[in-house]
C-alpha cells in the first residue's frame, strides 16, 4: 500500500508534505508550524518524523514549534548538520533508511545548496525534491555550480517516469512563463499550463514523465538547437538556461 500524501501550502509559496500510513506520519520540510498543526489536527494524526531537505529558513523554521507540539524526531543530512536544526537521525546520501516501514533512498542533489538531499520512496513512487527539481523549473544556484545541479537533475531524471515529484515551492507562474519563452512550440507545455489555469490546483506534485515533457531544465537535448548550442555539452546548455532564468 502506498503511503497517503497530503500537500500543505505554507508561507507565501512553499509546499510541505505529509506522508501517512499504518506506522505513523512524517512531514517533509517545515516552513512554518501553524498550517501543518492545523492539518494534523483536522485528520487526527500525530507527527512521528520531520525530514529536512536543506538548511534554508523557509524549509526548517517550523521545526522547533512542531517538535514541541508533537515530539517528532528530526531527520536530515549528517553532512549539513552544522546548519540544520538538531538532528535525531542523521542520514547520508546513497544510503537507504526506513520510514514508516518503507525504504527511502537519500539522493545527493547539490546546486541550490551544498548538502541538499532528495528523498525517494520507490514503493510509494514519490520523490521529495524541494528546491532541486521543481515543477517546470529548478532551484536557483546559491551555493553549487551548474555542473553540480545538472548532475543532480540527471540523477532525479533517472527515476521511474511515474514517480511523483514533490517539490518545495509554488513557482508555477514564473516557471511556466519562462518555460514558454524558451520552448514556445511544446504542445505538452501548453496543455499543462492550460490545465493549471482551469483547475487552480497546486502545480506540484507532478509525475516525472510530465516534468520530462514540460520542464525546460530536463529538455536540454530538445532546446540546444534553439539556443544555438548544437555541440555544447549538456551541462553547458543547462548553465545557459539557468542564467537566462535568473535574468528572466
Ligand atoms: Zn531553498
Ligand atoms: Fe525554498
Amino acid at each position: 500500500m502506498p503511503l497517503d500524501l497530503v500537500t500543505i501550502r505554507c508561507l507565501k509559496d512553499n509546499y510541505a508534505y505529509l506522508l501517512h500510513g499504518p506506522a505513523g506520519t512524517a512531514l517533509i520540510d517545515a516552513p512554518e508550524a501553524a498550517p501543518i498543526l492545523t492539518e494534523l489536527d483536522a485528520r487526527g494524526w500525530g507527527l512521528d518524523l520531520i525530514l529536512l531537505t536543506h538548511h534554508h529558513d523557509d524549509h526548517i523554521q517550523g521545526v522547533p514549534a512542531l517538535v514541541q507540539a508533537t515530539g517528532a524526531k528530526v531527520v536530515g543530512a549528517g553532512a549539513d548538520s552544522h546548519r540544520l536544526p538538531p538532528l535525531d537521525i542523521a542520514v547520508e546520501a546513497d544510503r537507504d533508511f526506513d520510514l514508516l516501514g518503507e525504504t527511502v533512498q537519500v539522493i545527493d542533489v547539490p546546486g541550490h545548496t551544498i548538502g541538499h538531499v532528495a528523498f525517494h520512496l520507490p514503493e510509494s513512487g514519490m520523490a521529495f525534491t524541494a528546491d532541486s527539481l521543481m515543477a517546470m523549473g529548478c532551484g536557483r544556484l546559491f551555493e553549487g555550480t551548474p555542473d553540480q545541479m545538472w548532475q543532480a537533475l540527471s540523477r532525479l531524471n533517472a527515476l521511474p517516469g511515474d514517480t511523483l515529484i514533490c517539490s518545495g515551492h509554488d513557482y508555477c507562474a514564473g516557471n511556466g512563463a519562462f518555460a514558454l519563452s524558451v520552448d514556445p512550440d511544446n504542445p505538452a507545455l501548453h496543455d499543462r499550463l492550460e490545465a493549471l489555469q482551469e483547475s487552480r490546483s497546486p502545480c506540484a506534485p507532478a509525475p516525472l514523465s510530465l516534468e520530462r515533457a514540460t520542464n525546460p531544465f530536463l529538455r536540454v537535448a530538445e532546446l540546444r538547437d534553439s539556443l544555438q548550442m548544437p555541440d555544447a555539452p549538456d551541462a553547458q546548455v543547462f548553465a545557459k538556461l539557468r542564467r537566462m532564468k535568473d535574468e528572466f
